[in-house]
């Protein structure tokens, strides 16, 4: 029964082509979201995957991540952290810069969004070349904590971010 629901999810990721630029196929997640049983079944699974592992902090990395990151940590019933985009966060923060196909990224983090030693997993909606979340991994380490996994809705396994994550055990839900 788990895996027809699970199935499902696959028709509900809306396929966009040469979004936001040509060659590109975007994966919409807003048709997935918006179905509350779909919604519902992708933060449970998250929820029964990470409840026994004794996670300290869900992160969220902007901004599609924080619409799983939210509701995951409510359910394990821990705090969550954002990692953000350059100059969005108030208090002191690390940075990071990583390369995109295109010139640079900056994320950061608040310095004090956990305590030494927290143990952290860290959600974004889709896994494509892994400089996104493997900065925000930087991140975590630099304000102190563990990662214990990242996690992912969706996984383009053809551009291989897997590579760069080497040191994290990795989860997604869907491959392509
Ligand atoms: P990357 O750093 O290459 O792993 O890119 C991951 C980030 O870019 C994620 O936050 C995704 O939301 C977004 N992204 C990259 N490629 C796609 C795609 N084909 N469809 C939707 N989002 C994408």
């Amino acid at each position: 029964k788990k895996e027809r629901a699970v199935a499902n999810l696959n028709d509900l990721i809306r396929n966009i082509p040469d979004f936001p630029i040509p060659g590109i196929q975007f994966k919409d997640i807003t048709t997935l979201i918006s179905n509350g049983p779909a919604f519902a079944q992708v933060v449970d699974t998250l929820a029964e995957r990470y409840a026994p592992l004794n996670i300290d902090a869900v992160v969220g990395i902007e901004s599609r991540g924080f619409i799983f990151s939210a509701p995951l940590a409510y359910r394990l019933g821990v705090g969550l952290v954002p990692v953000r985009k350059h100059g969005k966060l108030p208090a002191a923060t690390h940075r990071v810069e990583y390369e995109l196909e295109y010139g640079s990224n900056k994320l950061e983090i608040h310095r004090d969004a956990f305590p030494t030693g927290a143990r952290v997993v860290v959600i974004d909606d889709l896994l494509a070349t892994g400089g996104t979340v493997a900065a925000a991994c930087e991140l975590v380490q630099m304000a102190g904590g563990r990662v214990e996994e990242v996690a992912f809705i969706i996984e383009l396994e053809f551009l291989k971010g897997r590579d760069k994550l080497t040191r994290y055990p990795v989860y997604s839900m869907l491959q392509y």
